[in-house]
């Protein structure tokens, strides 16, 4: 980022365009002046890029890239709104760069026509600020991860499937994906979005926020947060916490690195170029059903873990379930004994596969309840209040 002294002067034009946004205290005149000399690559000129680059544009972010290598299809537009009907066939970058200049003649949008690879992430990160990746695949969002931490680039992390979100802030040095989870789930273990579909405007929720986080970013705003991770749950409307904190063991980020430079993505995720498997925030884990989970329970020591909020566990819960939301499973996941399989239950199956998959990342034996407690009660097994 440029220093004080060389930020651009304002014109009398973009006076008038900021001016509600400047009145915002963080931002006011020299936030504006940051935001203009600011550089921003965003992944995907897809769903989640396409509320991005839209909120960035519109802010003033100077100089946007637009990194796809893919052509609009009519498939899309149900949420990547950066592109027309007319735009059916066109390269992505490119209907997106018209739109996003029509937007706002002050943003510098730089259209890079290709897939990002091995070969050209860490080239292309070297010349922005921040990093917002929209990609929609397992292989890319460890690519993305690696070249970000490589390259010292604060990273805005998304991903959508069917009704749910997920978001993550990562500032270098404050922990990385692979803090949370170091390897990719089997292959063919997660549908993707032709599969299993998503619900279009959750891509403009989680775009926006990817947008609001950069602008933070940017304008030097919440500088002490370490980092978050986060999960919307757009059928309940609900926003829930994942632990992030950076871990010392991390292959990429911790203190003794095992890779230092880009590898081969889709042998590292164990996918095909004809079968990329997608991103699925609460398809990763292992499910079992209420009548499944109780014969579990019937044959093995397992210990049952609701990741619900104190409120929502004293109001029913699985016989001898402990609670620790979710939040805090890095407590549980530093002292239980590994030996003793886990049952993750929720409310209804969103927050149990997160943390059923983080449990695993960290060496534990964790299936999640499908359905959550609200299943298992509709499924007639015992539960008790507390
Ligand atoms: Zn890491």
């Amino acid at each position: 980022m440029k220093h004080e002294h060389t930020l651009p002067q304002l014109t009398s034009q973009q006076l008038g365009r900021y001016q509600r946004q400047m009145v915002l205290p963080g931002v006011g005149l020299d936030g504006q002046r940051r935001l203009l000399a600011s550089r921003v690559l965003v992944i995907g000129a897809g769903a989640l890029g396409s509320a991005a680059a839209t909120y960035l544009a519109a802010a003033g972010v100077g100089t946007l890239g637009l990194v796809d290598g893919d052509t609009v299809e009519l498939s899309n537009l149900h949420r990547q709104i950066l592109h027309d009907t007319d735009d059916v066939g066109a390269a992505k970058t490119t209907s997106g760069a018209e739109r996003l200049r029509a937007l706002n003649p002050d943003v510098e949008v730089i259209e890079h026509f290709a897939f990002l690879s091995s070969a050209n992430a860490l080239e292309l990160f070297r010349h922005y600020d921040l990093i917002v990746n929209g990609s929609d695949n397992f292989p890319a969002r460890y690519l993305v991860n690696d070249a970000a931490v490589m390259t010292g680039k604060p990273l805005v992390d998304a991903a959508i499937l069917r009704f749910e979100g997920q978001l993550a802030v990562f500032r270098p040095g404050r922990g990385c994906y692979r803090c949370l989870f170091p390897a990719p789930p089997p292959p063919g273990t997660v549908p993707d979005c032709a599969q299993a579909g998503v619900f279009g405007a959750v891509a403009g929720v989680m775009g926006s926020m990817q947008a609001v986080e950069a602008l933070k970013i940017l304008l030097g705003m919440d500088e002490a947060e370490p980092g978050r991770f986060m999960i919307y749950d757009a059928l309940s409307s609900n926003w829930y916490r994942m632990p992030l904190n950076r871990d010392a063991a991390c292959p990429v980020c911790g203190d003794s690195p095992t890779i230092s430079t880009l590898i081969d993505y889709e042998a590292f995720c164990g996918v095909g170029e004809s079968a990329i498997a997608a991103q699925a925030p609460s398809a990763r884990a292992r499910a079992v059903s209420a009548t499944e989970a109780q014969d579990l329970l019937k044959d093995r020591n397992v210990t049952i873990v609701d990741v619900r909020d104190p409120h929502e566990f004293a109001a029913g819960h699985l016989p001898g379930a402990r609670n620790v939301p979710l939040e805090q499973l890095d407590q549980l996941a530093a002292t239980h004994d590994p030996h003793v399989p886990i049952l993750v239950v929720c409310a209804a199956g969103v927050r149990s596969a997160y943390g059923a998959e983080y449990l695993e990342s960290r060496g534990y034996t964790a299936w999640t309840l499908s359905g959550g407690f609200s299943g298992w009660q509709a499924s007639g097994q015992d539960w008790t209040i507390a």
